[in-house]
């Protein structure tokens, strides 16, 4: 009797086809990490670069590793070492760090700018006026692979609550992949938690993040 294996297969059985399950494993030991991926997680999600080093040399290759926190300009090199995808690129500064070490790695990272959905000053994110502007100057980096948008939403509370960031989100990511800019693949929407997968499904989400659903509550 696994508690881990069976949230896994039971969100796995929930979500519709296209929908990727990605594990934010933020706190979580190797074990479980390993725990989740044999029961079927193809992506760990992590917030933390020093964590998924740890992480990553603990449990390999066998899933994917996407960073899903806010990423430092300094850590920047280290990321590129570490992640098959970032989902957190949210300025021109960090976009053309990316770009500046994956070409001296030669490497294509496939990234997601992260949308503050809700405008909040002290949240990450571009906020959705300026996120055009970024989406051009990122699909013009050779070394980056814009792939789509990611958003937070509230962290808990009523799950409805969140659906306006995500419909916002949502409307953002169909206005740019009807730009069809050379470079770019708008094919992931990365949006919803543990409390909020359901709604953000229902808004279109291609990936959701998943935590303590999965693991259980953080100690
Ligand atoms: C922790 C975290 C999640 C998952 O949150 P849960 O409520 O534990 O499911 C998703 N996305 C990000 C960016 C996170 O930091």
């Amino acid at each position: 009797m696994s508690l881990i294996r069976d949230n896994v297969r039971r969100i796995l059985a929930e979500l519709p086809p296209g929908v990727e399950l990605a594990a934010a494993a933020k706190t979580r030991k190797p074990e479980e990490v390993i725990e989740a991926v044999e029961a079927g997680v193809r992506i760990i999600g992590e917030n933390y670069v020093q964590e998924a080093q740890a992480a990553r040399a603990a449990v390999g290759s066998r899933c994917a590793w996407s960073l899903i926190g806010h990423l430092q300009t300094n850590k920047a090199k280290k990321a590129v070492e570490i992640f098959d995808m970032i989902e957190t690129v949210d300025s021109l500064d960090l976009a053309r760090e990316l770009d500046k070490r994956c070409a001296a790695a030669g490497r294509i990272l496939p990234i997601l700018l992260e949308i503050n959905s809700g405008e909040e000053g002290q949240k990450a994110g571009v906020r959705p006026p300026e996120a055009e502007a970024l989406l051009r100057a990122a699909a013009a980096f050779p070394n980056l692979r814009v792939r789509g948008l990611m958003t937070m939403g509230p962290f808990e509370g009523d799950p409805e609550d969140s659906r306006p960031y995500f419909q916002t989100t949502r409307v953002l990511f169909e206005a740019f992949r009807g730009l069809d800019l050379p470079g770019v693949k708008m094919d992931i929407l990365s949006m919803g938690m543990s409390h909020s997968y359901r709604v953000a499904v229902a808004e279109g989400a291609t990936r959701v993040r998943i935590g303590t659903a999965i693991f259980g509550p953080r100690g």
